[in-house]
């Protein structure tokens, strides 16, 4: 049976459904944001279910679907009024789906919602609603309203928190009605798909982004490719204008311009570009004492401090170096909150005790901790003006990369700093125990709700420090690289 969410992968991509069901061993990478999505969306739906109340729920196994399919009719015959999780068959094609909550109407309609943790109703969440009303207006489920309950962007926790001005709803009906052209043929169509007895042939493109057989599909493509090169459908397009994926292959008169044009003929000559005035001028700018920061944070989509707000970034942890003049030793200083109270109280004491008064901080993608000591100055107003002095003394390290003044083949088109570093220093995040910031923050959640514990919690401790800690040695390396590479 094809269920909801085979349905919207395969709308995505046919193979990708294929794959779903016939090689998930292909499946390489745990993704962890996408396990961090579903426990959130967790969290809201119970939220929502204390919001609405008592409802009949069909407490069966995920593969019973007839059997909740069996309960949640006997449930509308016996006068349910509210439905979590109430699951349809449709009777000609069998693709089967659960709505998060069906609510009866006055008029004995019924509306039905979809429960995200997202801010926002999004283009996805219509194809989702789509899919549920074409099956439940099968089962003879006259719907009225199609709405997405997601969580509202502006709300602030007060004392306690509030559901009712927590959650959000986005009356999409129109939008979903019209969604209902042509949705059997697509759901025959991929039904189809899912008998083959091998995989389909679909082209490489723009849709493969997100993908979880990315690794898979794209083992053969080389890591620069005119994917790095274009986006989206003009991407596409030269793909199939070119029939390859080398950017060796594009003729002069498809070069792109600007930073990309850089990146490729930089590429196709091997050579690293570097525009030394400019660089010139942005080492010049800087003036010692040199701070090199970084922090670290977690963003609780339901907010856990009073006046945050859903997915408010939450700074637990900084790192900075310090390196007074050209010959002085590199001095080192960190803070990691590691009790489960409020970590931006002690995160602001520690930053203010260390950052002084004169000086250039050096970030890498300033809007990040730009935005971070705001939200922090909003918070601790008696530290306002000292925190947004932090800011006046910020200098961005990824304007030169980010800008092209400097740039090395090796970068593949990106100025990320995990791939700026080895690029230049050869200096890899590769053997460390936690490899982004996704995974410290989601591991950070993880300790606050007291899932992280014992040896697991002190190796996270010691992991996210090494991470944080070479996020600021590596702004001191390439530093130190722009400067050598003016002598050269
Ligand atoms: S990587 Fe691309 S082609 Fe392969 S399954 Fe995913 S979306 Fe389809």
């Amino acid at each position: 049976m094809l269920s909801k969410s085979q349905y919207l992968v395969g709308l995505e991509c046919p193979k990708a459904l294929w794959l779903s069901r016939n090689r998930r061993d292909l499946i390489e990478k745990e993704d962890m944001s996408a396990e961090y999505r579903f426990t959130v969306g967790n969290e809201v739906g119970e939220i929502a279910k204390q919001y609405y109340g008592e409802g009949f729920e069909p407490k069966t196994e995920y593969y019973e679907v007839e059997r909740a399919n069996k309960l949640t009719l006997k449930s509308i015959k016996e006068g349910a009024n509210i439905i979590y999780e109430g699951t349809a068959i449709h009777s000609q094609s069998k693709v089967f789906a659960r709505a998060d909550i069906l609510i009866l109407n006055n008029d004995k309609s019924w509306e039905l919602l979809e429960v995200k943790s997202s801010t926002g109703a999004k283009d996805y969440h219509i194809d989702d609603l789509s899919f549920q009303y074409h099956v439940f207006s099968e089962n003879r489920l006259n719907i009225k309203n199609i709405s997405v309950l997601h969580l509202n962007k502006n709300y602030s926790l007060k004392k306690e928190l509030n559901i009712n001005d927590l959650l959000m709803k986005t009356d999409v009906t129109k939008v979903v009605l019209e969604k209902q052209k042509g949705i059997e043929e697509r759901i025959e169509n991929l039904i189809e798909v899912c008998h083959y007895k091998n995989e389909p042939v679909v082209d490489l493109g723009s849709h493969c982004k997100n993908c979880s057989y990315r690794d898979y599909c794209w083992k053969e493509i080389p890591k620069y490719n005119i994917f790095s090169v274009f986006t989206g459908k003009k991407a596409d397009q030269i793909f199939l204008q070119n029939k390859s994926m080398a950017v060796e292959d594009l003729t002069e008169t498809d070069y792109p311009n600007g930073n990309k044009k850089i990146d490729l003929i930089s590429y196709l000559n091997k050579e690293t570009f570097i525009d030394r005035k400019k660089v010139s001028m942005f080492l010049n700018s800087l003036s010692y004492p040199l701070f090199f920061l970084d922090f670290e944070t977690f963003s609780p989509a339901i907010p856990i401090f009073e006046n945050t707000k859903p997915y408010e970034p939450i700074p637990f942890q900084f790192s900075l170096h310090i390196k007074r003049n050209m010959e002085s030793e590199l001095e080192h200083h960190e803070y990691l909150h590691q009790t489960r109270d409020d970590p931006r109280i002690m995160f602001t004491k520690k930053l203010l005790n260390v950052c002084e008064q004169i000086g250039t901080i050096i970030v890498y993608n300033q809007s990040f901790e730009m935005n971070i000591i705001k939200l922090l100055a909003k918070s601790f107003p008696e530290n306002g003006a000292t925190l947004l002095d932090l800011n006046k003394r910020m200098v961005d390290l990824l304007i030169p990369f980010r800008s092209r003044w400097v740039y090395s083949p090796d970068q593949n088109g990106s100025a990320s700093i995990k791939r700026v570093l080895p690029a230049f220093t050869g200096t890899t995040y590769k053997n460390l125990d936690i490899q982004g910031g996704m995974e410290a923050s989601i591991k950070y959640e993880d300790f606050f709700k007291g899932d992280l514990r014992g040896k697991e919690l002190t190796n996270y401790w010691l992991g996210v420090l090494g991470y944080c800690h070479l996020d600021t040695e590596a702004m001191v390396l390439l530093l130190e690289k722009l400067r050598s590479s003016l002598k050269t």
